[in-house]
This record gives C-alpha cells, sequence and structure tokens, in this order.
C-alpha cells in the first residue's frame, strides 16, 4: 500500500465546525516514507520498549473468559468479535510473545509466534484508535484487573513511532507540538479571546499574574468552540474571591501527545502547564471540563516530572463540589429534572464519580439517573480522541445510539455533563441524529446560578 498524502488526498479543514479532514474514505494512514518492513520493527520495538511488570502480568493473566466483550460499546453494537477488547491487543501481545515472554526463545526458535505484518499493523489502526476510547469500561468489568485502556494507549504508542497514525490525530498532535494548541487557540487567540470576553462579559479574567495561588488550565475545544466555560471559571473563581491567573506560557490542558501515542510530546505538552503553575508559585492547579487533559495530569504528570507535583491538581467538577460542600460557593435552586452523563476520565477513570452529583444536588434538581450511571455509565463514543477521526464516524454514531437511549429512558428534561469533549460528540450525535437533547456544563450551570456574597 502506498503512504497517503495527508495533503493531497485527505486535506486537512481547520475552519469548519470540526477540525478534521474533508471528504472522508476507507483508508488506512501512514506518516512517512518508511520502509514497511521497517514499519513493522520499529513497531515491534516500540511495543516492547514500553512493557513493564504490570503490561507482562495483564499479558499472562487472560483467562479468555469474553467478560470483557459485553463491557465495550464497540461489540455491544455491532456483535463483530473483532471489537472485543481484548482482541484489539493482539499485535501488542504477539510482540510480547516473541520478544519477552518466559517462552519467548522457543515461539521464535520453533515459529510457534510468527511476525506481525504490516498490513495487519494497518488493520489494528482501527481496531487500536477508531474503535478504542479508552474508556475503560473493559478494565472494570475484567474479573483479571486486566486495563486494556492502559494498554491500549501502551499499543499507539508503538503505532505512532511506526508512523501509523490516522491523520486528524497526528496532524493535531503536530500542530500542538509546533503551536502550542491542536486547534490554533495560540497564545495569541487566546489573549485576544480573553480580552474579548472580559469585555463583553464584565468580568475579571487575570492573565500573567507572576504570583497566584490558582492556576487554571484550559482545553482548546472549550478556546475555540465553548468561550463561555472561560467566562463561567473566571466568574467562580472571582465568587470565591481566589488570587487566580491564566497563564499564557502554559494553559492548554488537552494532550494529544497523549492521544495519539507520542510520549515525548505527550511530556511537552505537559511540562508547558506544570512549569507555568511552579513559575507562578500556583498551590492549585484547575483542570477544566475535559476528561483525558484530567487524566493526563491528574495521574500521568508526576511521571512527567519525574517526582511530585509541587501543587495539587482537581478538576473543575472536583473544584465547584469542594467549595459547594463547605458553604465558600453559594447557587441558587434549579427547579428541573436532570440526567448527568459521567465522563469516563473524570469518573469511571478519575475516580471523581461523586463530584457532579454532589455539585448537582447543591444546584437542587431532581437527579435522574442513568442505567447503567456512575462508574458503569457509557462512554459518549468520542473520546481518546476518536470524536477527531472522520472516518471512524459511522461506527461513533452506532454506538452513540446506547447513549442517546440512555439519556431519553431517564426522561429528564436536561442533560449535564463536565467535559467539553463529551459536549462536542454530543452536539455532534444531537446534530447528526436531529435529537431534541442538548448537552449542559455543570461548570456553566454553577456559574449561571451564582448567589453574590
Ligand atoms: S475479561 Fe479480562 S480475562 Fe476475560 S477475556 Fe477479557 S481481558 Fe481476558
Ligand atoms: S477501553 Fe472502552 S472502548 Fe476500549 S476496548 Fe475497553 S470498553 Fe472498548
Amino acid at each position: 500500500m502506498s503512504v497517503t498524502d495527508i495533503n493531497k488526498e485527505h486535506p486537512l479543514e481547520t475552519q469548519g465546525p470540526r477540525f478534521g479532514i474533508k471528504k472522508p474514505k476507507a483508508r488506512y494512514d501512514k506518516q512517512g516514507e518508511i520502509p514497511d518492513s521497517e514499519r513493522v520493527e520499529i513497531a515491534m520495538k516500540n511495543f516492547v520498549r514500553d512493557f513493564g511488570a504490570h503490561a507482562a502480568t495483564y499479558m499472562e493473566s487472560c483467562i479468555h473468559c469474553g467478560m470483557c466483550a459485553e463491557a465495550c460499546h464497540y461489540y455491544v453494537q455491532t456483535n463483530d468479535p473483532k471489537y472485543t477488547p481484548i482482541w484489539k491487543l493482539e499485535p501488542f501481545k504477539q510482540a510480547y510473545k516473541r520478544e519477552m515472554s518466559p517462552f519467548a526463545f522457543f515461539y521464535r526458535a520453533l515459529g510457534l509466534k510468527r511476525k506481525v505484518t504490516v498490513e495487519e499493523l494497518e488493520e489494528w489502526q482501527e481496531l487500536i484508535y477508531d474503535s478504542c476510547t479508552m474508556c475503560g469500561r473493559c478494565t472494570l468489568i475484567c474479573p483479571m484487573g486486566i486495563d486494556i485502556a492502559v494498554l491500549v494507549s501502551q499499543a499507539r504508542h508503538g503505532m505512532f513511532q511506526a508512523g501509523l497514525v490516522p491523520h486528524e490525530l497526528w496532524a493535531a498532535a503536530e500542530r500542538a507540538e509546533r503551536e502550542g494548541s491542536p486547534l490554533g487557540a495560540t497564545p495569541k487567540v487566546f489573549k485576544d479571546r480573553i480580552e474579548w470576553l472580559a469585555d463583553d462579559h464584565e468580568v475579571d479574567i487575570p492573565v500573567d499574574k507572576e504570583q497566584a495561588d490558582v492556576i487554571i488550565g484550559m482545553s482548546s475545544i472549550e478556546i475555540m468552540k465553548y468561550p463561555e466555560s472561560i467566562v463561567a471559571t473566571a466568574k467562580v473563581l472571582n465568587a470565591l474571591k481566589q488570587n487566580w491567573t491564566i497563564r499564557l506560557d502554559g494553559y492548554e490542558a488537552t494532550n494529544f501527545g497523549l492521544l495519539s501515542g507520542n510520549s515525548q510530546w505527550q511530556k511537552d505538552m505537559s511540562m508547558k502547564l506544570i512549569n507555568a503553575a511552579i513559575k507562578c508559585g500556583a498551590k492549585l492547579l484547575i483542570l477544566p471540563e475535559c476528561g483525558h487533559a484530567y487524566g493526563a495530569l491528574r495521574w500521568m504528570g508526576a511521571n512527567m516530572y519525574g517526582k511530585p507535583l509541587p501543587f495539587k491538581v482537581m478538576h473543575i467538577s472536583e473544584f465547584l463540589a469542594e467549595n459547594l460542600k463547605n458553604g465558600q460557593l453559594k447557587v441558587k435552586k434549579v427547579k428541573k429534572s436532570v440526567t448527568y452523563h459521567d465522563p469516563c476520565q473524570v469518573s469511571r477513570r478519575g475516580g471523581a464519580t461523586p463530584a457532579g452529583r454532589t455539585v448537582l444536588n447543591a444546584l437542587g434538581v431532581d437527579l435522574h439517573e442513568m442505567t447503567p450511571t456512575g462508574d458503569l455509565n457509557w462512554c459518549c463514543g468520542g473520546g481518546g480522541g476518536v470524536v477527531t477521526i472522520h472516518r471512524a464516524d459511522d461506527l461513533r454514531y452506532k454506538v452513540f445510539e446506547i447513549k442517546m437511549k440512555q439519556v431519553n429512558d431517564t426522561g429528564a428534561e436536561m442533560l449535564v455533563m463536565s467535559c467539553s469533549n463529551c459536549r462536542l460528540t454530543f452536539d455532534d450525535g444531537q446534530s447528526h441524529f436531529k435529537w431534541d437533547k442538548t448537552a449542559n456544563s455543570l461548570l456553566e450551570m454553577v456559574a449561571d446560578n451564582l448567589v453574590e456574597g
């Protein structure tokens, strides 16, 4: 298969409602002019390089019970065995068996585990990127505790190094590394936007303070698509009389290095936020309504930094919950029935499942939980970078049907969530299905109902 020319065959569309590639067609993408055999070697080498004791234990402990299949929205909606979570790891597993397992020598000598081909890796691109949101639902269900989501994330490292990444993810990650933002929210664009928002909404948004107790990260989805969330953040922090700031040398919280599989770019992106927080002496870094941004800093930040972070990291929903609970923040009651969508990386993977509910409880809503809910809630299908990949749209809409049914079944008047990537996925699903439900932000709901003093 020839190398796809990203600019000629799939020109990037950056001005439309969604960043992506125009007129997508069924395709596997390759980056760089590397001979196929070399791609395989690079992928295998990097698969193996990432194996630690954990991954090896996971690989050895699968009892092939098949329980993870029913946990995965892709399998449930298609009944296609290729979408079984554990199958998504097959090339990764073959690399382990051939190169690292206790019987690797025999596997190789007796030809029991053949080398993976580039065609197989191309096909696996769909399984590792388009059809895994790294939502971790399978992880929760697996009786052996195998963290398939983390293994998929590790498998993406090998795929990236071999130049076998969906172009949209590659391009978004490369742009973020080069310009500081995947969606063009450069420091200048962000500064202009802040000035306009501060003016328009008559709200104080402090930028580049030399000393601040609290520093805010924002996601480029919010900056470019939901700028009201910047205003909402400012209103909440100002109401709390916090000494806070946004720093133009470190604000982008989305991490396409993580999503695409480039660990160096992941580190570069995380370090910008970490360094900005250290520079202004922040005691607290608040991460915005973005699920993977939370995971990238809250659970992986210290690894990137090489030691414990010298400040606390909270998701905005946790910060709201804490301040509503201790009475520092006061809100009016909202007399509506509401259902809450758990963002996978905030609830199931992040552990902040109760936070959204504490906030909704303070707002006095009539909460109609989905079935299942909380840590077992279904993924919206847009996480892990999947919403960026246009060729994955049909499959994504298929899995979104689960979500629509869940929401409709609650009979709630209002749908609320605390992740802008989920919100983007819901907005896109709403327009595709001409659905009558609109996704609302938890943060904006709080800001809209603040009680002064
Ligand atoms: S649920 Fe766990 S043990 Fe069972 S097949 Fe899936 S990964 Fe293997
Ligand atoms: S992490 Fe989520 S999307 Fe990926 S295989 Fe598991 S259940 Fe499916």
